[in-house]
Order: C-alpha cells, then sequence, then structure tokens
C-alpha cells in the first residue's frame, strides 16, 4: 500500500529529503511517489506541510494513477 501525493503539493522537497527508498519524482505539476519503489515506512505522510501526502487506500484514483504514470517518466528528486 504505498503512499500517494495529491496535486496540493507545492513542491517543498522536504518529502523527497527523508524517503529512505528515493521514491520521490518530480513531475513539472508536483512530486510524485513510485508506488513499486515505496516501502509504506509512513515518514513523509507526518512531514509534508501541506499534507499532501496519504496512503493509496485513502487517495483517489485520479492521483493514483498519476503518481504511477509520472513516477516512471520524471526524475527522481
Ligand atoms: S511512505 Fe516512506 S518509502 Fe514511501 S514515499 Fe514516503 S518516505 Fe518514501
Ligand atoms: S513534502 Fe508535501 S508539498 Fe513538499 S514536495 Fe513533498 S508532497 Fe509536495
Amino acid at each position: 500500500m504505498p503512499s500517494v501525493i495529491n496535486d496540493s503539493c507545492i513542491k517543498c522537497g522536504t518529502c523527497a529529503g527523508i524517503c529512505p527508498v528515493s521514491a520521490m519524482h518530480l513531475s513539472d505539476s508536483q512530486m510524485v511517489i513510485d508506488p513499486d519503489t515505496c516501502i509504506d515506512c509512513g515518514a513523509c505522510i507526518a512531514e509534508c506541510p501541506v499534507s499532501a501526502i496519504c496512503n493509496d487506500a485513502e487517495a483517489t484514483p485520479e492521483a493514483i494513477s498519476f503518481n504511477a504514470e509520472q513516477s516512471k517518466i520524471c526524475p527522481s528528486a
């Protein structure tokens, strides 16, 4: 159950600095999480200043798809 970032993200970079497995990638509009890399440690969820990260059980289908697709084509953050 990977974490997912929604479009409230302000691209501050905090989550990328704390992820132990470098699951964050930066798209044009927001940070996204590679669901195949995230180990569901939960560390990023509490640190996001705008509460843009949640577990995928609580995320919208659109956000889940966007994270999965964009993380494969955008550079690591
Ligand atoms: S839940 Fe943990 S492993 Fe997954 S993206 Fe956040 S910090 Fe990285
Ligand atoms: S900590 Fe939150 S606002 Fe900052 S880049 Fe990550 S998801 Fe976006």
